[in-house]
This record gives structure tokens, C-alpha cells and sequence, in this order.
């Protein structure tokens, strides 16, 4: 028998349910065309052979946050490369004696890329609140994102 999803937050259900047992959504609905009851993840209508519209997808979300993490992950390697090979630059002070570019700005950065976007996703592919957690990580990766350039804009002010 082939497994069947909860469409509202992709978990598992039995063909027998008519609430999901995880987001206690109803699984048992009426068809929109011909009013029989039908099953919330019916692609098409057993009754009237109506394509049914499928609710949204969360792994859209999360595939999408998977993608831009492996891009931080690209983005840092190749900014730790570069400060492997410029050392001085983090040793740069200002006129007041302070660091330019202190070191650990770039690790706070690190740090947020990496935690704050992949650990969510993760967490989003086994917990019943996908798509809110999913969506809650996609604009902590548009935060870091800005955070990021940032620090780049900083750092190339500095090796000019
Ligand atoms: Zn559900
Ligand atoms: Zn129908």
C-alpha cells in the first residue's frame, strides 16, 4: 500500500484517519466540484476525476533554505581563505587603537550562518511545524545575509 501524507504538514497518516493525528487537520473533506467526501491528499477526485488544488508544500521552504545555507558555506570558505592569506588585516587599527575588522565579528557571522539557517531546517524536516519553521529559518538567512555583506563591505573598505 502506498503511504499517504498528511497534505497541511507532511507527516505519515493511515488511510482511516479523518483528523490528522500530528496537526489534528481534517483529512476527510468534501470535494469543491461534485460535494462527495474525499481525502485531503487526493490528487484527483475519485468521484468526478476533478484535479484538486494541493495545499502548499513545505519543501519548497526548506529545500530552498538547504540551498542558500550550502551558498553561506561557500561564501565563509572562501572568506576564511582570503583572510588565511591577509592576515594583516585583522590586525588593522583605527586612529582610536580599535580593531577594523575584529575577528570575532566574522565569528558571530560564522556562527549565525551556520546555526541559525541549517539547525532549523533540520529540526523542520522531522517536526510537525515544517512550514513555520521553515519559513521563521528563511528570514534568519535573509538577516544573516545582510549581516554578511556587511562584514564584506567593511572588508573590502579596508584592503583597498
Ligand atoms: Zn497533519
Ligand atoms: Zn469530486
Amino acid at each position: 500500500m502506498k503511504e499517504k501524507y498528511c497534505p497541511y504538514c507532511h507527516n505519515t497518516v493511515d488511510e482511516n484517519e479523518n483528523i490528522c493525528h500530528i496537526c489534528n487537520r481534517e483529512l476527510t473533506i468534501q470535494c469543491p466540484y461534485c460535494k462527495q467526501m474525499i481525502k485531503a491528499y487526493d490528487e484527483v477526485c475519485p468521484y468526478c476525476t476533478t484535479k484538486l488544488h494541493k495545499p502548499f508544500n513545505p519543501m519548497i521552504l526548506i529545500i530552498l533554505g538547504a540551498v542558500l545555507s550550502i551558498i553561506w558555506l561557500v561564501i565563509n570558505l572562501i572568506l576564511i581563505t582570503f583572510l588565511n592569506f591577509h592576515p594583516a588585516l585583522l590586525l588593522e587599527k583605527d586612529k582610536h587603537g580599535d580593531l577594523l575588522l575584529p575577528l570575532s565579528d566574522y565569528v558571530n557571522i560564522v556562527l549565525e550562518t551556520m546555526i541559525i539557517t541549517i539547525v532549523p531546517y533540520i529540526i523542520s524536516l522531522v517536526n510537525k511545524y515544517k512550514t513555520k519553521i521553515a519559513a521563521a529559518a528563511l528570514i534568519l538567512n535573509v538577516i544573516c545575509a545582510f549581516a554578511l555583506i556587511g562584514y564584506f563591505i567593511h572588508l573590502y573598505n579596508i584592503a583597498k
